[in-house]
């Protein structure tokens, strides 16, 4: 069993290096900004909830994400582990988790918020199937399509510019208490997030004295985040 926290501001990579490490090592990754997302999508009563917050990047009350982590967990569906991306994302939140869980890992990718600008403002995302593109890094093939479906792709309401200057400072002011406080119990690996994907992938693995990340599996897909 392996229990895994992914912190990283957003555009460091935690979606994608969190689907690296669960297809391969099976472990379920729980997005709780994808959950949110989900609910917002297909206009649940929490979707009404958090609407406006995730809109513009700002955070849902820890009560309610406190409820969503909880009522995933209970799931049990992780029988070779879990790895939580999104979340704890400030002090209480960090405090409910280490009361409720234990947890092998906290992995923290570090990326310097000019990159994480330069990274975030070329995302798209198909507005039909929900898969990702990065104009740097993962081009579709015809300009404003979705290689799959053919959907029209548009940028995540909290990629704005505006939206991602306050992101930056409440992540700053948030989650640095939060890896102070994983810290003390010695299980952070701060990993550079600068490099390419399968090289940040390779460290990870090192560090965690994971099986290696073999290049030449096939990608798993994401679905935003
Ligand atoms: P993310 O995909 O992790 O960037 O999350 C998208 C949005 O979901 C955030 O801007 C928040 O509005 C909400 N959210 C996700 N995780 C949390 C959390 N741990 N605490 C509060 N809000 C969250």
């Amino acid at each position: 069993m392996r229990k895994y926290v992914i912190l990283g501001v957003q555009g460091s990579g935690k979606g994608t290096q969190s689907a690296m490490l669960a297809d391969d090592l099976d472990l379920v990754h729980i997005s709780v900004g994808d959950i949110f997302r989900w609910h917002v999508k297909r206009h649940t009563k929490l979707g009404a909830q958090v609407r406006r917050l995730v809109a513009a990047g700002e955070l849902v009350g820890d009560d309610l994400v406190e409820d969503v982590v909880r009522d995933r967990l209970q799931l049990h569906d992780w029988n070779y582990g879990f790895i939580i991306d999104g979340f704890p994302r400030n002090r209480r939140q960090a405090e409910f988790f280490l009361e409720s869980y234990d947890i092998d890992g906290v992995i923290h990718l570090d990326l310097p918020d000019e990159e994480v600008r330069r990274r975030v403002l070329a995302r798209r995302l198909c507005s039909r199937c929900g898969m990702d593109y990065n104009l740097i890094a993962h081009r579709p093939e015809t300009e404003g399509r979705c290689d799959v479906c053919g959907g029209e792709l548009v940028s995540r309401e909290d990629d704005s510019p505006e939206v991602l200057a306050r992101r930056l400072e409440e992540y700053h002011s948030k989650i640095d208490p939060v890896v102070e406080l994983f810290r003390r119990k010695e299980y952070v690996m701060t990993i550079d997030a600068r490099a390419d994907k399968a090289a940040v992938q390779r460290t990870i693995r090192t560090r965690f004295n994971l099986p290696p990340y073999l290049p030449s599996q096939e990608e798993p897909v994401r679905l935003s985040g």
